[in-house]
C-alpha cells in the first residue's frame, strides 16, 4: 500500500499526547478506515530519512497482540503513522467512561500486554518503552493490543518535545537513569493493572503518613492556572491532577504546596510536580492492588492476581521477572482459561 496524505480523508480526532495527536481517517483509494498517528519531529532531512527507514519493520511486525502497520510517510514538518484503527479506543478511556474494569478484563489485559511484549522482544528484539492504558487498545472484536512501541530510536530522539519520554509509569529504575530494559515495561504493565483495576492512578491513597510532611492545609485552588503556556503539559497537568485528588495522600499535597509557593523548573508547576512524583517512586514501597481498597470499597481482588501485581511492581529489577517469567504465574493460567467474553463486555459501552 503506498500511502500518502491526499489519499487521506479525515474523519475525526482520537486523541493527542505528549508526542502529538491521532485522528482517525478514511484511505479513500481502498475505503480503509485507519488511525493516523501525526508526529511532529524535529530533524534534520537525513535523520527523517533514517526515521522512515526505522519505521519499516513495523511493516513486519504481525502478532495478535500488536496494533498492525498500513505503513508511514513523510508530511513536513511531521512523520505520519497510519495503523489499524481500534474502535473500542484505550484503556485509559475505557475505565474513564465505564469505572474501575472488571478484574477478569484485566486479567486479560494482563496476559494480552505480556504475549505482545514476548512477541515484540522475542521476534524484532525491540522493547516497548511506553506502556501505559493509553497504548492498549481494544476492538468490538473483543481483540486487546499494543501500540506505540519504540521501533525507531531516531523517532524518539527527534519527537520535539522535550517532555516526551517522562512518564509517570516509568520504573524505580528508569527514574535512576538506568538503560531501558524488558523489565522497565513489566513495572509500567503493574501500574497500568492497578489504574484499571481501581479506577483511578495509584499514587494517592496509599501512602503511610509521614510525620515529616505536614503539608495537610494545603489548597490546590490557590493555584489558579499551573500552566499557561504549553498546551501538551496543559493536557498533562489535567490528567495528573485528575489522577492524584489535591487532598488526598502525602505526595499531592506535597506537590501542591510547591505549586502554590511557586516552585518552578521549565517554567511550570507541573514539571516539579512530575520530579516530586517521580521522587516518590524512587522512595516509597511500591503500590498494590489491594491498595485503594478501604472499608465498604468492595469485594478484594483474587490473590493471584495481587501476586501478579506485586511480582511486577517488585522495586529492585534483578528481581523483577520478565515477561516470559510472568506468564508462568497462575493468574494467566486463569486469564488463558477464563471463559470471559472480551467482545460481549465490550459490546456494553
Ligand atoms: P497517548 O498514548 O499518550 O494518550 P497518543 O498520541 O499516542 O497519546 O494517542 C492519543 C489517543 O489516541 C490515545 O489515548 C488513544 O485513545 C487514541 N488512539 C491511538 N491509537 C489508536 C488506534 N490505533 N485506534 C484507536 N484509537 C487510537
Ligand atoms: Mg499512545
Amino acid at each position: 500500500l503506498n500511502l500518502q496524505d491526499s489519499d487521506l480523508r479525515k474523519l475525526s480526532e482520537l486523541g493527542q499526547g505528549n508526542g502529538g495527536s491521532v485522528v482517525k481517517v478514511e484511505h479513500v483509494p481502498t475505503g480503509t478506515i485507519m488511525a493516523k498517528k501525526i508526529v511532529l519531529i524535529d530533524a534534520k532531512q537525513a535523520v527523517r530519512k533514517q526515521i522512515l527507514r526505522e519505521l519499516e519493520i513495523l511493516h513486519s511486525c504481525r502478532s495478535a497482540y500488536i496494533v498492525s502497520s498500513y505503513g508511514a510517510f513523510m508530511a513536513e514538518p511531521n512523520i505520519c503513522i497510519c495503523m489499524e484503527f481500534m474502535d473500542k479506543g484505550s484503556f485509559d478511556g475505557i475505565y474513564k467512561t465505564i469505572g474501575p474494569i472488571d478484574i477478569e478484563v484485566v486479567a486479560k489485559v494482563a496476559l494480552a500486554v505480556l504475549e505482545g511484549l514476548t512477541y515484540l522482544y522475542d521476534v524484532h528484539r525491540i522493547i516497548h518503552r511506553d506502556i501505559k492504558p493509553s497504548n492498549i487498545l481494544c476492538n468490538s472484536q473483543g481483540e486487546i493490543k499494543l501500540c506505540d512501541f519504540g521501533v525507531s530510536g531516531e523517532l524518539i530522539n527527534s519527537i520535539a518535545n522535550t517532555f516526551v519520554g517522562t512518564s509517570v509509569y516509568m520504573s524505580p529504575e528508569r527514574i535512576q537513569g538506568a538503560e531501558y530494559s524488558i523489565k522497565s515495561d513489566v513495572w509500567s504493565l503493574g501500574i497500568s493493572l492497578i489504574e484499571l483495576a481501581l479506577g483511578r492512578f495509584p499514587f494517592s491513597e496509599s501512602d503511610p503518613y509521614d510525620p515529616e510532611d505536614d503539608y495537610s492545609e494545603e489548597d490546590d485552588s490557590s493555584d489558579p492556572n499551573p500552566n499557561p503556556t504549553n498546551p501538551d503539559l496543559g493536557k498533562t497537568a489535567t490528567h495528573r491532577d485528575s489522577l492524584l485528588p489535591p487532598s488526598s495522600g502525602k505526595t499531592a499535597r506535597r506537590i501542591s504546596k510547591r505549586r502554590s509557593k511557586g516552585v518552578s523548573l521549565h517554567g511550570g508547576g507541573l514539571t516539579m510536580s512530575i520530579i516530586e512524583l517521580m521522587h516518590h517512586i524512587v522512595r516509597e514501597p511500591a503500590p498494590r492492588l489491594s491498595s485503594g481498597k478501604g472499608p465498604g470499597a468492595g469485594a478484594a481482588f483474587p490473590t493471584e492476581a495481587e501476586e501478579f501485581v506485586d511480582a511486577c511492581l517488585l522495586k529492585d529489577p534483578e528481581e523483577r521477572k520478565p515477561p516470559g517469567g510472568l506468564l508462568k504465574f497462575s493468574w494467566m493460567d486463569t486469564a488463558r482459561m477464563s471463559i470471559f467474553d472480551i467482545k460481549e463486555w465490550a459490546s456494553t459501552f
